[in-house]
């Protein structure tokens, strides 16, 4: 195949650990540009195995129970993106690859097909065949703190990253595909000045026996670090749909979610992203993640 003429022209890649980090993180940019006709993927590093669960009538799927909660997720997964029209999402090397590493510090961090004992190398080599299979232009991922120290989240930063440089190195294994190279790459972000007026709105308004903290939410920067703002408000709902589909984790009510800790968050539709690898577009903040990016660039 010589060119993709078969693609839609602007193709995003987004990189998760768990389900519903995407629905949290990213739900609203994945259904505004799916709803403008680009090629959303998403690439989910591990099942969640190790989550806990919300609804009573559902703990028996634990880890520590029945360890049925992965299979479980899956079905949640697809809901998600169902809500915020995204078809192409699948799971690192397949699902079941790589398992939950659990929390930092926690037994199942030694697990030796858990996500963090993974080779970067090798993992990173399943993300290339995706790479330059799609030919995104565009690539969303976390932090090199995995937003919040998470070792999946951490983990998925570092196969992420390293895709994306062995997936524009023709000499990394070529039965994987030509070499693509990404043109731009993101970090999920939150500024600080919005999170700390959302937990302030959350403590007088939200129905959650407590508030998170600042700590709590992930990729929180100062606000100048932040380049690029996507307007997520027509997909808002679809959001909110999307994380309510991840219904063992997550409890959405009005503007407003908590996870199994029951501490309260602001459920923001408006999605921020700092550029870290490619030029930025012209507009300060940018307001689509392809901008700049010339015809020759998309069409390919
Ligand atoms: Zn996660």
């Amino acid at each position: 195949m010589t060119a993709a003429a078969d693609q839609p022209t602007r193709r995003l890649l987004l990189v998760h650990a768990h389900p519903d980090d995407e629905s949290i993180g990213n739900g609203a940019t994945m259904a505004r540009y799916a709803a403008e006709g680009a090629s959303v993927t998403l690439v989910t590093c591990t099942l969640g195995e190790g989550g806990e669960v919300i609804p009573p009538e559902l703990a028996h799927l634990t880890a520590d129970r029945e360890d049925a909660l992965g299979e479980y997720r899956i079905g949640e997964l697809a809901s998600a993106m169902r809500e915020v029209g995204v078809a192409d999402f699948r799971f690192l090397g397949g699902a079941g690859r790589y398992r939950d590493s659990g929390m930092m510090g926690v037994p199942d961090n030694d697990v030796r097909h858990c996500f963090w004992q993974a080779d970067p190398d090798e993992a990173a080599g399943h993300l290339v065949a995706v790479v330059r299979e799609v030919r995104p232009q565009v690539l969303a991922t976390y932090d090199e703190q995995g937003g919040y120290g998470h070792p999946d989240h951490i983990q998925a930063h570092r196969v992420a990253l390293r895709a994306y440089e062995l997936a524009a190195d023709a000499g990394f294994r070529p039965e994987l595909g030509a070499p693509w190279r990404i043109a731009k790459v993101y970090y999920n972000r939150m500024p600080r000045s919005v999170i700390e007026q959302g937990l302030a709105e959350t403590a007088a308004k939200a129905p959650f026996p407590g508030v998170a903290q600042v700590g709590d939410v992930p990729g929180v920067v100062d606000d100048e670090v932040v380049t690029t703002v996507i307007d997520g408000a027509a997909y808002a709902g679809a959001k909110a749909a999307a994380m309510r589909a991840h219904a063992t984790q997550i409890t959405v009510d009005g503007d407003f979610f908590a996870l199994s800790n029951d501490l309260g968050q602001p459920l923001v539709a408006t999605e921020y992203y700092q550029l870290v690898h490619g030029a930025p577009g012209p507009e300060r903040p940018e307001t689509d993640l392809f901008a700049g990016l010339g015809a020759e660039v998309v069409a390919r």
